[in-house]
């Protein structure tokens, strides 16, 4: 397997073969030191819990080709920390931040030749997964897990400035219950999101937005993404809920959002404010930042911003995360962890 047939322009995202993933067990109440495989396939036992009861979890991050050369990964120990979180809640084995952080260092030094060059705008993706491994036949939490690490090259999203998308709410849907699982990255939260993603899908809506599950009268977020927006007095403004899962990308932007002088409001956030908003987006890892220039409800219809491009302060902060984590601007706050040789 090489990645001379790699075409680093045209990425886009989804599932590619690399060189090999990395696997832990835990059993009898310990971690091991953790194994390289090759193949893409692994036994799993007939019984094991995240095939029954759905006692599975993963993270998302990325490692970048930096201007001097070297590799970078964005920020490992705050999607350790957030793996931990999901894990107590549906319990788990949590997976040690020193353990899933070497995981992750030794998995991208050994798919070198698959991260994107400099300049390609593209990235290694990085997806840790987490799950029971061991057999119950009662719902019972499993004595036995499997953490794995596994990567692969992603394109960037946009080619030339960032492209607006349309959203739409629908309101028989939620994503997660009030004092549910919809802050913690549990697989099931995205099963129970597909039905109303490829129904937007094939309505022309690039994203689906959530509203809160008690009233629908607050924004929750994305169905993979958290919701930022801008107003014009220079205020990033992004939904507090028990509900939406803390994106390491929103913390980043809000950071950035301060230095660039704007003022930032985490607070709940009425569907009837969005009119007001001179500018939403959709943020993760995956995309950093998607402008949404309107928002269909029922049968109202609302339009936000520019209908193409997005405003500039919007198109500052993609600009400013996405320069950092290529080392084109400095590192001020000490987010690009240099791989380990
Ligand atoms: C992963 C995820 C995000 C984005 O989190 P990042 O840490 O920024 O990648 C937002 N919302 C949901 C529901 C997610 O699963």
């Amino acid at each position: 397997m090489s990645n001379k047939s790699i075409d680093w322009t045209n990425l886009g995202f989804k599932y590619r073969r690399t060189d090999c993933h990395i696997r832990h067990h835990f059993r009898d109440g310990q971690w091991d030191g953790g194994q390289m495989f090759h193949e893409e396939t692994i036994p799993v036992h007939i019984a094991a819990t995240s095939l029954h009861y759905g006692q599975a979890a993963f993270e998302g991050l990325k490692a970048f080709r930096c201007r001097d050369g070297k590799v970078r990964i964005f920020r490992p120990e705050m999607n350790a920390a957030r793996m931990i979180d999901t894990a107590r809640r549906i319990h788990m084995a949590p997976v040690p931040e020193s353990l899933f952080v070497e995981a992750v260092h030794r998995v991208v030094a050994a798919n070198l030749d698959y991260i994107p060059p400099y300049g390609s705008g593209g990235a290694l993706y990085i997806r840790p997964l987490l799950f029971g491994s061991g057999p119950q036949i009662g719902v019972t939490p499993s004595l036995e897990y499997t953490f794995m690490v596994l990567v692969m090259p992603v394109g960037p999203y946009y080619q030339g400035g960032l492209t607006p998308v349309r959203a739409i709410v629908y309101d028989q849907y939620d994503r997660a219950a009030p004092l549910g699982v919809g802050n913690i990255k549990v697989a099931g939260n995205y099963a129970a999101a597909m039905e109303p993603h490829e129904r937007a899908k094939q309505e022309g809506f690039a994203v689906e937005l959530f509203l809160d599950a008690r009233e629908h009268r607050y924004i929750d977020e994305f169905g993979t993404a958290n919701f930022i927006a801008l107003t014009k007095n220079h205020e990033y403004v992004t939904p507090e809920s028990r509900s939406i899962l803390p994106s390491v990308t929103n913390k980043c932007l809000q950071k950035i959002a301060r230095d660039l002088g704007m003022t930032v409001q985490r607070r709940p956030v009425e569907f009837a404010e969005i009119p007001e908003f001179a500018a939403v987006a959709a943020c993760g890892t995956a995309v950093v930042i998607t402008p949404v220039n309107e928002i269909v409800r029922g049968d109202s219809v609302c339009k936000i911003g520019p209908a193409r491009g997005c405003v500039p302060e919007m198109q500052q902060l993609y600009d400013r995360m996405t320069a950092i984590q290529v080392g084109d601007d400095p590192d001020d706050y000490g987010w690009n962890m240099e791989l380990r040789a």
